[in-house]
């Protein structure tokens, strides 16, 4: 009976792709609108896709302009509890509607500002929901501060890996040593030694990471993503993420011209920045003109995409891949169990075989062969980047779109109308248990999280100071001014 039972158990987990996992992707597809239901869409057939927490640490103490967080974030504080229970109660949520797995970003605030057993313990909460948490930080922090988040207080690692994306942009103020740059190189130092911190990471306790580089994109520094990609590409970051600026969050912190830059003014930089075309039409994570992603993969020197959209030998291998393959779980699992399900779909699926057989070979040349690719492999230096571009609406177009959407109407205004369209194919979605919602990030920065902080501060007002008064005595020494300290 107990070997029936190990055999059962072993089945169901080395099941190439688990039945909760299939019935969300499945109702994942059902919700898109039309317009988003091309062969290269992502959501539905591999993931149901990005997520993130709201509310449970909006403070900052950094000044971005734009800044996406309420004016009022900086009065609320920063509280341990308040942070778990929210994080734990919006993830439950998000796993209940949107099944077993998929990828979440802490994020609301300045992550670092979390006491470190604070913050381990809300990516615990997520994971404990099959959530694949991003800590998002301004990447201000020390190696010490990492340490304390990583490992347990008996020095053991308390996670296998962590993923972190650091924001940095030179519309950032109050950065320790960089406090007003005035170019994007000046911030290159600061880059590097946050990445290096993983690599310290690894080095000194075994842990993987997966960090990404964030910036957002204004006309003020629309003409440096050219060489910020360059030179973030040398350095051990995996994804490399950029914003075009829109008009949400706070508005003190608006300029003008946001407009004027588009999500292909800021790829094509990126291209530059990287020494080649990075296709991107192969495959589609929501709507193109909220979102694009890429793959490469770099032997070496030479870096080529994964996927060409011009090969229609590629497009099959991937039709294939997403049919078959799409919605497998390979995070958190032993390898060999995911070693288990690919045999297991590949056995259930042999036509497949020839199909991605031919792709690997293809992109092996696209790299530069055999030779450069084992060699690469050999000395450490095959990687794999993620590019992508996401590109927020502003907040004037999406609060009357959300509104009509609520009421189940659809605009004739063409901005509207486009807004409602990339609304309804969203793939970062934040999640409401109180209430039972489910709401695009934009809709969460334009329209919720005003209202949600003024609730907050009450909740969580910032605490009268606890130490003495920082004043001078005056009436001890008269002679001297009554002053602040500092
Ligand atoms: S609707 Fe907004 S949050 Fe959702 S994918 Fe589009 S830009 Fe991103």
């Amino acid at each position: 009976m107990k070997i029936a039972a190990l055999l059962r158990g072993v089945e169901i987990a080395t099941r190439p792709i688990q039945p909760e996992s299939k019935t969300a992707l499945e109702r994942r597809w059902a919700q898109l609108p039309d317009h988003a239901k091309t062969a290269g869409q992502l959501l539905g057939r591999a993931a149901v896709g990005c997520e993130g927490t709201h509310g449970v640490f909006p403070k900052c103490n950094l000044t971005c302009s734009p800044c996406y967080h309420s004016a009022d974030a900086n009065k609320v504080r920063i509280d341990g509890a308040h942070t778990i229970k929210g994080v734990t109660e919006q993830m439950e949520y998000l796993r209940s509607l949107r099944g077993p797995r998929a990828h979440a970003q802490l994020i609301g605030g300045e992550v670092s500002l979390l006491p470190a057993e604070d913050h381990a313990a809300a990516l615990l909460a997520m994971r404990a929901n099959g959530r694949e948490p991003m800590s998002m930080t301004h990447g201000d922090f020390d190696y010490q501060y990492l340490l304390d988040v990583v490992l347990s207080p008996d020095g053991k690692p308390r996670f296998n890996k962590v993923s972190f994306a650091a924001h940095f942009d030179s519309m950032m103020r109050g950065r320790r040593g960089a406090v007003r740059p005035h170019s994007e190189a000046e911030l290159n130092p600061f880059r590097a030694r946050f990445a290096d911190m993983f690599v310290a990471l690894k080095r000194d306790h075994g842990v993987r990471s997966y960090i990404a580089h964030n910036m957002t994109v204004t006309p003020a520094n629309l003409d440096q993503v050219t060489e910020v990609a360059q030179a973030v590409l040398d350095m051990p970051y995996d994804m490399l993420s950029f914003q075009p600026a829109a008009y949400i969050g706070d508005d003190r912190r608006w300029s003008g011209g946001f407009d004027a830059v588009s999500i292909d003014a800021v790829w094509s930089r990126i291209e530059a920045g990287a020494g080649h075309t990075i296709p991107w039409q192969g495959t589609q994570f929501g709507d193109p003109r909220c979102n694009r992603t890429a793959v490469t993969v770099t032997a070496g020197t030479r870096s080529a995409a994964l996927l060409d959209p011009d090969d229609p030998r590629d497009l099959a291998a991937r039709d294939r891949a997403l049919a078959h393959f799409g919605g497998m779980i390979f995070g958190s699992t032993p390898t060999w169990i995911v070693a288990a399900k690919i045999l297991r779909a590949l056995l259930g699926h042999p036509g497949d075989i020839p199909h991605l057989l031919s792709f690997a070979l293809r992109l092996m040349r696209r790299a530069g062969g055999l030779r450069t690719v084992a060699s690469a492999a050999w000395k450490r230096r095959l990687s794999f980047k993620t590019f992508v571009v996401h590109n927020f609406m502003d907040a004037t177009d999406v609060a009357p779109a959300w509104a009509l959407m609520e009421q189940g109407g659809a605009s004739d205004d063409p901005k509207i109308k486009e807004t409602q369209e990339r609304l309804g194919a969203c793939m970062y979605t934040m999640s409401h248990p109180e209430t039972g919602a489910l709401v695009p990030a934009c809709v969460q920065h334009s329209v919720l999280d005003a209202g949600e902080n003024i609730g907050l501060r009450k909740m969580l007002p910032i605490r009268p100071l606890t130490h003495p008064p920082a004043f001078t005595d005056a009436a001890a020494d008269p002679a001297r001014p009554r002053t602040r300290k500092s």
